[in-house]
């Protein structure tokens, strides 16, 4: 097995007075140097004062922060497997994931004290450490003494365990080992840009693939720089992107993040010329979006991934961005994929069938989920469960997921198709489709929509709209306004959510 290299130290010793991290909310910068010097005294602390040892999980339930990072590293040096929390679980939610991976350290924010001392206590978890001037987190950093010796890791040890999004059930926890998270590295580096030059700001949370890996640890590995915004706030991400003394050239969210920044005042007026990447995926990227965006001259780059794929599997080029646009692109180097008919058979060119991933970047499974396990591999491929196509010229096509596609009078409508046509509604600010169980019908699409302050949509234009635009077993039979669609921490759309409130559940 190879050994893994630690990152920090290499870029400490090339390029030691270079900005590595800015914690916007507090104002702190760390150069290399510094950053290998606080991740080394937090290993220190970890292991000589806290007892933890290799494989041991560590815990950290936070508002992004550049201390996220440095427990990730300091793990990392000592062998511990990091574990990120989201932190808009409850007490009971976070009690489901700790009693799974039960960590032994606890790191916590001021903020979520209350919540991870309470978690914390329900899982005999032996230390907590508080972030923040004045906390345990710093003293302990301040009073350790340095790890000089590495743990002895390699590319096929557990570096951490990420919970997935919670999109269409309970988060499984994803196994990621550090070969997983270098060859994402590797694989993102090219289509993405990725340099030392890079200037990344962060908005997702670090909890999740996509605020970890897109591009936080790739930036990183190259030796980059990262700015981490503790919340989302679209006005601030337009405003730091517009200025020129932050340098920001790397940019990724979510569909929503670009939808709730180009509907933001200040779009209009921002500056985003020296942004070379902004990347797009975790979820369906209406083509009506991608298209304000690039009239702002930016040609947002799709990609698709997951957080069990570590999470790059395909990206857009730039070039192609306004070619393809609703393409995921072409597979990332390294990693191999398959669109598959439920046979077990290959799909033919246009042909909808399951995405399955193979490649050095994919979970060896999930933790403590031999059910998870048995029903999502077949033959070492990872069965994505997401219904993709591939055009004549190799580009793919995420259409959605198979467990979102309803069946209406026997056609199958996959919602984020008509999804995009609802946001072609100047007025339409989100959007959300699902099959509601109907006797004629079988089930029946309804549109969720939330419409644009100031704005007004009646039932009846949008009917019109999508019989001109969508054939009719596809149209929407039944609309529902809501003020906000609710959202998972990531940002998604959670359709279980809409589900509940407007039907009876899918099994
Ligand atoms: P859970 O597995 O817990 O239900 P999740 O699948 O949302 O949550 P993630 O690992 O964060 O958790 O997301 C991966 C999923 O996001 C993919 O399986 C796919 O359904 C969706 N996705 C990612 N990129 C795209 C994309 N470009 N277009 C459409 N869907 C995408
Ligand atoms: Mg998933």
């Amino acid at each position: 097995p190879v050994r893994y290299y630690d990152w920090i130290v290499h870029h400490c010793r090339r390029t030691p007075d270079k900005i590595a991290l800015v914690d916007l909310a507090s104002g702190r910068r760390f150069n290399y140097a510094q950053l290998d010097a606080r991740v080394s005294q937090l290993a220190g602390h970890l292991r000589d004062q806290l007892k933890v040892s290799a494989g041991d999980r560590v815990a950290v339930l936070a508002l992004n922060t550049t201390d996220t990072l440095e427990v990730q590293f300091a793990c990392f040096r000592i062998g511990a497997i990091f574990l990120p929390l989201n932190t808009r679980l409850t007490v009971p939610e976070l009690h489901y994931i700790t009693g799974d991976a039960s960590p032994v350290v606890m790191i916590h924010d001021d903020d979520l004290a209350e919540t991870a001392l309470a978690v914390a206590k329900l899982c005999n978890v032996a230390s907590t450490l508080r972030l923040g001037p004045g906390g345990s987190y710093e003293a302990g950093i301040a009073s350790a003494r340095p790890v000089e010796r590495f743990e002895e890791v390699t590319l096929d040890d557990i570096s951490t365990i990420m919970y997935t999004s919670g999109t269409t059930g309970q988060p499984k926890g994803a196994i990621i080992t550090h070969g997983m998270t270098f060859w994402n590295c590797v694989n993102l580096g090219g289509p993405a840009y990725i340099s030392p030059s890079s200037v990344l700001l962060t908005v997702l949370p670090l909890f999740h693939t996509g605020g970890l890996n897109c591009y936080t640890n790739p930036v990183l590995h190259s030796g980059g720089t990262v700015l981490i915004m503790r919340v989302f706030d679209p006005a601030e991400a337009l405003r730091l992107i517009s200025d020129p003394a932050q340098r920001i050239n790397v940019f990724f969210g979510v569909p929503s993040i670009y939808q709730f920044m180009a509907q933001h005042a200040a779009f209009a007026t921002s500056d985003f010329s020296r942004l070379i990447v902004g990347g797009v995926g975790g979820a369906p990227m209406p083509v009506p979006l991608l298209k304000t965006w690039e009239a702002r001259g930016v040609a947002l780059q799709q990609g698709y991934g997951m957080t069990e794929t570590s999470p790059a599997v395909m990206v857009l080029d730039r070039e192609d961005a306004a070619r393809k646009a609703g393409s995921s692109g072409k597979p990332v180097l390294h990693t191999e994929v398959r669109i598959v008919r439920p046979d077990g058979t290959d799909a033919a060119v246009d042909e909808l069938g399951e995405l399955w991933v193979k490649g050095p970047n994919i979970t060896p499974g999930y933790w403590n989920r031999p059910d998870a396990n048995a029903s999502s591999f077949t033959d070492g491929w990872l069965r994505t469960g997401d219904a993709t196509r591939m055009d004549a010229e190799g580009f793919y096509y995420i259409v959605d997921r198979w467990k979102d596609m309803y069946i209406s009078g026997g056609e199958n409508v996959y919602p984020a198709e008509v999804e995009s046509v609802l946001h072609q509604l100047a007025a339409v600010a989100e959007a959300a489709v699902i099959g509601i169980p109907n006797e004629q019908w079988g089930e029946v699409g309804m549109a969720v929509i939330a419409v644009k302050p100031g704005h007004s949509l009646s039932p009846a234009e949008i009917h019109t709209h999508c019989q001109a635009n969508l054939a009719r077993f596809k149209c929407p039979r039944l609309i529902e306004f809501i003020d906000a669609l609710p959202r998972n921490a990531t940002g998604k759309i959670h359709k279980p959510t809409l589900r509940q409130r407007f039907s009876q559940p899918k099994p």
